[in-house]
């Protein structure tokens, strides 16, 4: 890693034509008050908020969304940080959340406002899990050993026992897992390291990167699986091959040194949406160019989930003017009206509801 390097350089060979996205119509989600986690599901027929409760420290509420209409709620977050808690999907669409009591739960119609089967023992201070596309869901659990674990229909084993986790993604095919963790320093600074695993083979060797000398957020792959974009506290878009981990350059958007906070790539792999404090980028992710900036956002934009076309991102909060408060401090989704974060040309605008 090159300290010097700040921008993805652009070949002479390769200009490709510059992206525009345009405006999007901007739908508030009611009720998702502060809303910690967003999730899109995989086959797109609904959408999650997970917001805390404020009545009650430690707990959080699960909102499902068909049609920009709530079709089930459900109390969980056990974790005494609930913007650590996760929930996730997996790619048929089931839906899973670390129950109060520290148990997995398995929502298996989320859509339907199905009920909730438990699938696992409980775990100590659970949080921070993500989906695999085989049924299989990662969490990290115990506050004095954590634990990454692989849980799949009630059975979990460990995958790592790695120190400080504070990240996992999940390649969408299925291949690999990359866990971030805090590896601590001379100097009494905390470090990101990525350690890649790959899967199903878990005792494959393990590979690991450092960071810039930041911390690492929460890594995405991108959707073909091939790189893995993660933030980190300076502010840049580190991306990663998914094979080996060889870092192509960082990505440092203007008005770093803000920290990354969340991603979320568009389908063709060509942009990503950035969350930063109170703002939202666009990237370019061929040029690192920032091509967009929605900088009135009301709060930190701490998570973000796009459609499976990625005409549609849901975002944690919004920066459109709202009479009642809970809207202010709502989730929202924006949408750009084509796929690709509207940068694909325009198809029907009518297809306007999701699920
Ligand atoms: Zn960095």
């Amino acid at each position: 890693m090159n300290a010097e390097k700040g921008v993805m350089a652009t070949s002479a060979a390769f200009s490709p034509l510059p992206l525009r996205v345009p405006d999007p119509v901007v739908t508030i989600l009611p009720s998702s008050n502060m809303a910690q986690r967003v999730v899109w599901s995989p086959n797109d027929a609904y959408v999650v908020t997970m917001s805390r409760v404020a009545e009650i420290a430690g707990m959080a509420r699960v909102m499902i969304w068909k049609d920009m209409k709530t079709v089930a709620a459900y109390v969980g977050s056990y974790n005494a940080r609930p913007e650590e808690d996760g929930v996730a999907c997996t790619g048929d669409g089931r839906l899973w959340f670390v129950n109060r009591d520290g148990s997995v739960v398995l929502v298996a119609h989320p859509e339907m406002g199905g009920g909730v089967e438990v699938l696992s023992r409980r775990f100590a201070s659970p949080h921070v899990f993500a989906g695999a596309s085989d049924g299989s869901i990662f969490i990290q659990a115990g506050d004095m050993c954590p634990r990454v674990l692989l849980v799949a229909t009630g059975r979990s084993r460990i995958v790592s026992s790695s120190e400080n986790c504070t990240g996992l993604g999940v390649d969408p095919h299925g291949k690999s897992v990359v866990i971030v963790s805090d590896a601590w320093v001379a100097g009494g600074n905390y470090v990101g390291t990525l350690q890649l695993r790959p899967l199903p083979h878990l005792k494959s060797p393990v590979i690991r990167r450092a960071s810039c000398g930041a911390r690492f957020s929460n890594p995405v792959y991108s959707p073909d699986g091939s790189r893995i974009a993660v933030g980190c506290s300076k502010g840049h878009v580190h991306v990663f091959t998914s094979s080996a981990l060889e870092e192509r350059d960082w990505i440092s958007p203007p008005r770093a040194p803000s920290e990354i906070l969340a991603l979320a790539w568009s389908t063709n792999g060509h942009l990503c949406a950035v969350g930063m404090h109170k703002m939202l980028l666009m990237i370019d992710m061929r040029t690192g160019n920032t091509i967009r900036i929605f900088d009135d956002m009301h709060h930190d934009v701490v998570s973000l989930a796009a459609s499976p076309d990625s005409r549609r991102l849901l975002v944690n909060t919004h920066g459109v003017s709202a009479d009642i408060a809970e809207q202010k401090h709502g989730a929202a989704i924006f949408d750009f009206g084509s796929p690709n974060f509207g940068t694909d040309a325009a198809t029907h605008w009518a297809d306007a509801s999701f699920g």
